[in-house]
């Protein structure tokens, strides 16, 4: 019996990391600023240039980053925020919690992303903000969507909780619209031990009121100048980021290897459809979809196989209950086809190679029984198997 295959496996993470963890987390227990204290004004400045940007406000989790994001630009109830239906619910929630209208436009099929030609049939005299997600860890067509906002006076918050360090023309994710929002849930490509987010941005101004408004919206002791949140970053978190951070573009380039790998194995095989990467965009691979007709009997045999996989979403956002009001099915074809084609395989930097290979033979076996079980080693140099 071999061993299973996890879909992501934490502890290979931290196992080499463990004294250098355990130590920065001893500093903060000795320290004794729990709250914003220097681990996390420290953090904030690494992870800022990490993007490329002037300014990080490390916040509570993913969800209040982009809340926060909104509320520092003033959109209020009645105001229409734009998102694409692909994606996790919190991008919606975060419309919601300030009282804005989530407006969802469908996917393209290709990459998974926002696609830019339902963005300007979108735009209302309400819509106030476009904000793109860089789903799967794959950067969305940022210059289409600077194009439209700037025509249409829109601001754009770009939800990056999948894609730290990932890059559009260049540019990392996070860095391009008016802020950018990443999330450390520990199974993020960059994770903590809990909850954590962060906001980042290149204006000043916007910088100010985040920082303000993730503190009870307080601009000194007892003076409240905006009606703000309590959502910051923990200096236990800061800490625990800050020893990870060095080692983030040689895990996401482990990601890239896998994913390349997957791809000159499972080329052609069954009906499989893979992920396409847009010219101009970097993947890092926060998970690696593949789409068949037969997911779900595709997901119990590799199952079976001690392989365990993931669907990244079963139901999208606008056939949650949540959402019921206003939606119908069939209303956003290629995210509810994604909903019910997708499977997501093992992916995370541990991974080893032949622990890829055993998927994907699993999956040959799945398509044709008569495949062999022991992989034949893929030529990772045929086209299609090198990123960009
Ligand atoms: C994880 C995630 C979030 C929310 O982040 P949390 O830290 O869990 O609040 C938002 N958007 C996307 C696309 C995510 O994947």
């Amino acid at each position: 019996m071999t061993r299973r295959i996890a879909f992501v496996d934490l502890h290979a993470q931290h196992q080499p990391l463990r004294a250098a963890l355990d130590r920065a987390i001893g500093e903060v227990v000795a320290g004794g600023q729990f709250i914003l204290g220097p681990q996390v004004a420290a953090f904030e400045q690494r992870f800022a240039a990490y993007c490329g940007a002037r300014h990080a406000i490390g916040v509570g989790n993913g969800m209040d980053a982009l809340r926060l994001a909104l509320m520092a630009l003033d959109v209020r109830g009645g105001d229409e925020v734009i998102l694409p239906a692909n994606t996790y619910v919190a991008t919606a929630l975060a419309v919601s919690a300030v009282g804005a209208v989530p407006v969802l436009v469908d996917c393209d099929p290709r990459t998974y992303n926002l696609d830019p030609r339902g963005l300007e049939r979108a735009v209302t005299p309400r819509t106030r903000v476009i904000m793109p997600v860089h789903l799967t860890g794959q950067a969305a067509d940022m210059d289409a969507v600077m194009a439209v906002a700037e025509r249409r006076g829109l601001h754009v918050i770009e939800d990056a909780a999948q894609a730290h360090g990932a890059a559009w023309r260049g540019r990392r994710c996070g860095s391009i619209g008016a802020v950018g929002c990443f999330s450390f849930y520990p199974s993020k490509n960059l994770g903590a031990f809990g909850d954590a987010g962060m906001a980042v941005t290149n204006d000043d101004a916007l910088a100010r009121r985040l920082a303000q408004l993730r503190n009870y919206g307080q601009s000194q002791k007892y003076e409240h100048v905006a009606a703000g949140l309590n959502s910051r970053l923990d200096s236990l978190q800061a800490a625990v980021l800050a020893v990870k951070l060095p080692h983030l573009d040689r895990w996401n380039e482990a990601r890239v290897s896998r994913a390349a790998r997957y791809r000159a194995a499972l080329r052609g095989v069954g009906d499989l459809r893979l992920q396409e990467i847009a010219p101009g965009a970097t993947s890092v691979y926060h998970l690696f979809v593949v789409e068949t007709e037969h997911r779900d009997r595709l997901r119990r045999h590799l199952a079976d196989a001690g392989i365990d996989t993931g669907v990244h979403y079963p139901v999208p956002i606008h056939l949650q209950p949540a959402y019921a009001a206003g939606y119908r099915m069939g209303q956003f074809p290629h995210t509810e086809a994604l909903a019910r084609r997708s499977l997501s395989l093992p992916m995370f930097p541990e991974l080893r190679d032949d622990q890829v290979d055993a998927v994907a033979a699993a999956i040959r076996r799945f398509f044709d029984p008569a495949a062999p079980s022991a992989a034949r080693t893929p030529d990772l140099a045929t086209e299609g198997a090198r990123p960009r």
